[in-house]
């Protein structure tokens, strides 16, 4: 039965984390990966996530499952994150979330539920996106289109032409926005870019999702969120994939949400339905721990505070390693101009690096970087920075 089958090819992030796993090298620097690093170069649990599991651990009285939509008080603490307190789409029940098992798990859904009830839309992904975005809309046949975002010239936000490429898209259509810290460029609209790319929105009639995977890892909670925000002041509808696998590090419990928005409660709700239809038959329904760790600490004001000022360290820290780097460059006698990676937001940058350079990089300086010349900051520690540096000052000289 399975002779016929070809091997898949393997995923080119994770494969490039096996190679370095591998490497022997004891100092090789891994810029690949999509999980942030402290200065010791690990993936810590959070001091807010331990203690909330402490309490869970004592509180917990049983396993039984969730429902399909997920905890009633972790879908209101992500609906607080996204929209903030007090706002009238929580107060007249505009939103309807749910629990999902990451944000790919709310991707998936988000493509199945658009499949189904809007079988006629393309969905526009930006150029480029997330390498798994275009997967995950394609594995439930959406036409999956691109527009226009990042210029390589300039190695900044093409606004030009990523409106003039929106102004094409037709109504009942579904267009993708990072949130924030957009993967892998690092670039996102200003708020007047956001203005208007939300004006442009309401005037041509497409759906907007926000995939928004990095809360906080940007300007703070409520400045990440701002894109969004100025959307929802003039579009009726929106969906939303949001993820907590960065900003509170629980990568492998898989904690998302989908979030629908519609300026009318029983439309709101009676979409609703259909995606937990979806949910119910692809996975029933979400699993519970992650959520649970995410909702004591968002009701706790100790535990909030605390993962708040945990959040601005791993932000800090990663906007001190873009000034560091390009400092480090400048000192290591590199020409190019490599400041604009100091202006960018979240973990990753385009470096400009070609694929020639990224892969005498790996192979002589045992520094792994995505074949797109993407790279993780949070890779980046005080002590590896002089001979990333240095590495990569030799290959930019031949
Ligand atoms: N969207 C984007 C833009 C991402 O970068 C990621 C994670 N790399 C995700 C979605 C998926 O997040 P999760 O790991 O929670 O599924």
């Amino acid at each position: 039965m399975f002779e016929h089958i070809q091997a898949a090819p393997s995923d080119p992030i994770l494969g490039l984390n096996d190679a370095f796993r591998n490497d022997p090298n004891p100092k090789k620097i891994n810029l690949g990966v999509g999980v942030y690093k402290d200065e010791q170069g690990t993936t810590p649990i959070l001091k807010s996530v331990k203690q909330a599991e402490e309490r869970l651990l004592n509180q917990e009285t049983s396993k039984s499952y969730l429902s399909i939509e997920g905890s009633q008080a972790y879908r209101e603490a992500v609906q607080t994150l996204l929209f903030g307190e007090d706002t009238q789409i929580i107060s007249k029940q505009l939103a309807q979330t749910a629990q999902t098992p990451g944000g790919t798990g709310a991707l998936r859904v988000a493509a199945e539920f658009i499949r189904k009830h809007l079988p006629n839309a393309t969905i526009w992904v930006s150029n480029p996106t997330w390498a798994n975005h275009q997967a995950v809309f394609q594995s439930v046949n959406l036409e999956v289109g691109s527009y226009a975002y990042y210029d390589v010239d300039t190695k900044s936000l093409d606004f030009e032409s990523m409106l003039a490429g929106l102004s094409q898209v037709p109504a009942g259509d579904v267009v993708l926005f990072h949130g924030c810290c957009h993967n892998p460029t690092g670039i996102d609209p200003t708020p007047e870019q956001w203005y208007q790319l939300a004006k442009l929105c309401s005037k041509q009639g497409f759906l907007p999702l926000f995939d928004f995977a990095y809360q906080g890892f940007g300007a703070g909670l409520e400045e990440d969120a701002q894109g969004l925000r100025t959307f929802l002041n003039h579009v009726p509808e929106m969906l939303i994939a949001n993820s907590f696998s960065k900003n509170f590090g629980l990568y492998n419990e898989r904690v998302g949400a989908l979030t629908i928005v519609s300026d009318n409660a029983d439309q709101a709700l009676a979409a609703f339905t259909q995606i937990k239809r979806a949910v119910r038959t692809n996975y029933s329904n979400p699993p519970s721990h992650g959520s649970a760790i995410v909702a004591e600490i968002l009701n706790s004001k100790e535990l909030r505070s605390l993962w708040e000022m945990e959040l601005k360290s791993m932000r800090s820290r990663i906007h001190e390693m873009r000034s560091l780097f390009v400092n480090t460059l400048r000192a290591k006698g590199v020409n190019q101009d490599f400041s604009f990676i100091s202006k960018q937001n979240g973990m990753f940058s385009f470096s400009g690096l070609n694929p020639e350079q990224v892969s005498r990089l790996r192979k002589e300086f045992s520094i792994y970087i995505v074949g797109s010349g993407r790279i993780n900051v949070a890779g980046m520690t005080h002590e590896n920075m002089e001979p990333l540096c240095e590495a990569i000052a030799a290959v930019l000289k031949e």
